[in-house]
Order: C-alpha cells, then structure tokens, then sequence
C-alpha cells in the first residue's frame, strides 16, 4: 500500500510538473496553460473592474433614492400649497362675483340718483332760478359740482339731499370699481403662483422619472455584468477542471500501468465544510445559459459559506495539486485512489501542499473568493473514473 502511494507520488510529481511547472520546457500543456493564464488575468482585471463599478452604481443608486425622497417630500408639499391655492382662487372669484354685483347694483343707483338729479336741473332751469344754475353750470366738474353743491346755502334741503344721494351713489360705484380692480389683481397673482406652482410640481415629478431611469439603466447594465461575470466565473472552472481531468488521465494511466489502484478511501466522502457549513448557492449540471451557445455546465457544486471557514478533505487520499490559478484562486485536487478525486477552489489560503498524504476530515485550506469567483464560496468537485460527478451523492451533511 505505502509502495504504491510512493510510486503515485513520484508519478504524480512528474505529472504536475510538466502540467503545472514553470520550468519544464517541452510540456504537452505549457503553451495552453500559458494562454489560459493570460486570458484569466485579463478576466481577473475585468472583474475587479467590474466589482468597483457595481459599488459605485449601488452607491449612485443609495444617493439617487435619498434625492428622490427629497423630491417627493418636495412635491408633496407643493401639491399641498397648490391645494390651499385652488381654494384661495376659488373664494377669490366668489368675491369677485359678488363685487361685481355690488358694482352693477350701485351704478344702477348712480343712473337712478342722476336722473333725479337732472330733472331738478330742468325744473330750476324752466323757473329761471339762475343762481343755481350758476353754482351747476359754473362746475367744471361732477365732483366740483358736488363740493359747490354742499356749501350753497341757497340750494334747498331738498336739493342738497338730490345731490347727496347722487354722490353717495357715484362714491359707491368708484370704491366698487375699486374693490373690483384690487380683486381682480389678487385672483391673477393667485393664479400666475398657481401656474409657478404646478410648473414645479410637474418639473420635479420629470426630475424624478429622469433618476428613476437612470437607476433602471445602471442597474439594468450591472445585471448584465454580473451574469457576464457569473458566466465567465463559470467558463473559468470548466477549463481549470478540465486541466485537471488532464492530470488525472495521466494518474490513471500511469497507476494502471503501475499495476493497481492506489489504494485510497474507498468508503464514502464526508461533507468538505467544517461543521456542515454551506449554503448550495449553485447546484451541479446544466445553467440557464446568459448567451446561446455558451458552455454552463458546473462541473461541481458552490457552497457559499464565510470566508476563513475552514475547508475539510472529504475523504483521505493524497494532495495532488495545490496551487494557485487566477481563474480558481488558491486550489486543492485530492487523489483518493480507485479513480475518485475531488476539487476544492477559490480558497482564501491553502493549509497543505502538493504531494502530502491527508486523512478524511483534516483541514486543506479555508473558503475565500480567490480567482474569478463572485462571493465568499467553495466550489467543490468530484470525479469519477474520468468524469465529474454530481458531488451531494457523494456527500452529505
Ligand atoms: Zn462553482
């Protein structure tokens, strides 16, 4: 048994050196895994770009919603003020109304009080009473008529009161006409403030739309971002899984070649967080594929869990890679022998090193969000004489 394990590790050193080595030259692998990398990094930039991005549209979005608060508060209180308005223009045209009825009704009166008056006029005339034709005729005007009329001793009682009732009428329509220009005046201020007012109103509601908007779009563009990201996340475990399915060829080929299996767990895998953690946050299989033709297939399952929560080998066996890819982050393949490996990526550090022996449940490494990975999770893979395997019928809690 230990013989065998020392031959798979002496093989599997060879293996992962010419995979994964910098100083191999002539590696089946180097030039694609060279192209891999440089394709990685450009996602791992694009994604930390992308990152920054999302917080600043979500922090835009947190100062958009505070000003849109203020817009409403704002608009509330100018429908308010409108409101309170309509009422002022509405009790002010009442006024109007009835000014301009008072109006009518006093210059009614004036036309009644003079046509009194001019019959007075002709009767003083057609009796020759010449000095009060004078004081009527020598006025240069009604109102001078009037003054004169007052202070005339000789004017009878009788006539004084023609007078007076007539000018009482005439000041009655003057302070009408009055009233009626300062109402008039007041029910046009109202109404230019209620137009101001519902320019306003109908201005910040625009405002509002505009912002509203422009959330819509920013939030609409980052959603597509990050199902791009997802996918690309995605993309970037399929090719690091089928590196690693590569390697694992090469291990049951040299085994088989060897003479035997490895001799590792045989019985089943436990569950690789420590305590149970992990929420499934992305089962295994087929995805609702973000662009036709794109590959989506998850090789294995995501448990989102706190980062540092420590990772467990789910079952004893051998560490044959552990290293770091910017597309998986900090990963750990374990060779469990009988053709059974498992994968554990985006590892926030790693606890152990290529080519040591590990036991079931020990700890290989923490959850991180290393690599092209979008949150705190553990993606976990196992594969089975040569392909991946749903992991939770392996696994359980
Ligand atoms: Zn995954």
């Amino acid at each position: 048994m230990r013989r065998k394990w020392l031959l798979c590790g002496i093989l599997c050193g060879v293996v992962s050196l010419s995979v994964f080595g910098q100083n191999v030259g002539a590696s089946n692998y180097d030039k694609q895994i060279k192209e891999t990398e440089k394709q990685q990094k450009e996602w791992e930039n694009k994604a930390d770009s992308l990152q920054k991005e999302i917080e600043e549209i979500q922090a835009d979005k947190d100062d958009t919603l505070k000003y849109i608060e203020k817009l409403d508060k704002k608009t509330a209180s100018l429908e308010e003020e409108l409101e309170k308005l309509h009422a002022q223009v509405a009790s002010s045209e009442k006024k109007l109304k009835v000014i301009q009825k008072e109006l009518a009704k006093a210059q009614k009166e004036k036309e009644k009080q003079y046509t009194t008056m001019k019959r007075r006029i002709k009767y003083m005339y057609e009796n020759g009473n010449q000095e009060y034709l004078d004081i009527i005729f020598g006025a240069k005007s009604i109102s001078d008529l009037l003054n004169r009329s007052e202070y005339v001793e000789k004017i009878s009682e009788y006539d004084n009161k023609v007078f007076a009732h007539f000018k009482k009428a005439a000041l009655t329509v003057q302070q009408k006409e009055k009233q009626r220009e300062q109402q008039t005046n007041e029910l046009k201020g109202l109404e230019t403030k209620t137009r101001e007012e519902k320019q306003a109103v109908s201005e910040l509601k625009a405002d509002k739309k505009t912002e509203l908007d422009k959330i819509d779009k920013a939030m609409e563009k980052s959603q597509d971002q990050v199902s791009e990201y997802t996918k690309k996340a995605l993309e970037a475990e399929n090719q690091v899984e089928a590196l690693l399915q590569k390697k694992q060829d090469e291990i049951d080929r040299e085994m088989a070649a060897g003479g035997g299996n490895s001799g590792g767990s045989t019985t089943g895998l436990g569950w690789p967080l420590k305590g149970g953690a992990g929420r499934i946050s992305s089962g295994f299989g087929g995805r609702k594929s973000p662009t036709a033709g794109a590959s989506t297939y998850h090789k294995g399952v995501d448990l989102a869990a706190p980062s540092g929560t420590p990772i467990l080998a789910a079952g004893s066996g051998k560490v044959v890679t552990a290293t770091y890819s910017s597309s998986a982050g900090n990963y750990i393949m374990i060779s469990h022998g009988n053709r059974l490996y498992t994968v554990y990526m985006h590892c926030s550090r790693l606890a152990v090193s290529a080519g040591k022996q590990v036991t079931k449940g020990q700890v290989i490494g923490y959850v991180g969000s290393t690599g092209i990975s979008t949150g705190a999770h553990l993606h976990f893979s196992v594969t089975k004489n040569g392909s991946y395997v749903n992991p939770l019928n392996y696994i359980s809690r």
